[in-house]
């Protein structure tokens, strides 16, 4: 059988991020890993319950190990703590990579979620700091190596 990957779902186009729009990666990779069925699509917000389009939230005081831990809560712009609902959509997302076996992920880089480097900083002012989403952070912890949309020739390579 083939090495399934998952995937963040707004890169193959699923206009599931909190402003109702998709943010689609055009790549000839992809679209080969999608012709082999490779890939095993995710928004781990989403499949969690929370509605699209939805508020900005962003990790405050930390990144997702620090949310895992208890320590940094994720926060929506009009400060409602969300913290639960994406723990419960990482845990979803673990759960597909148990159940296909999934070693990589490519996920949407800088989202709450899904950032496997770089996550906003949590003052809503557009600024990055390094760190992983909530999602990342749960499935590095269980063995699964998680990349961003730029990443995709690393991921060709171990395949
Ligand atoms: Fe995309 Fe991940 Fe945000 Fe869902 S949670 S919209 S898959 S970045």
């Amino acid at each position: 059988p083939v090495e399934k990957i998952l995937i963040s779902a707004c890169l193959l186009g699923q206009p599931v991020r909190y402003d109702g729009r998709a943010k689609t990666q055009e790549s000839d990779l992809l679209a080969c890993w999608r012709e082999q069925g490779r890939l095993v699509t995710v928004c781990p917000e989403v499949q969690a319950g929370l509605a699209t389009p939805r508020a900005p939230a962003e990790i405050q005081a930390g990144d997702g190990h620090d949310v895992l831990e208890g320590s940094a809560r994720v926060i929506t712009r009009d400060r409602e703590d969300v913290t639960p609902a994406f723990l419960h959509g990482a845990e979803l997302a673990l759960a597909l990579c148990q159940r296909h076996r999934i070693r990589y992920a490519i996920l949407t880089e800088a989202s709450p979620s899904c950032g496997s480097q770089r996550i906003y900083d949590g003052d809503f002012a557009g600024h990055t700091v390094a760190g992983m989403g909530v999602t990342s952070a749960l499935l590095t912890r269980h063995g699964v190596k998680v990349f961003s949309q730029h990443e995709l020739g690393r991921v060709a390579a171990l395949l």
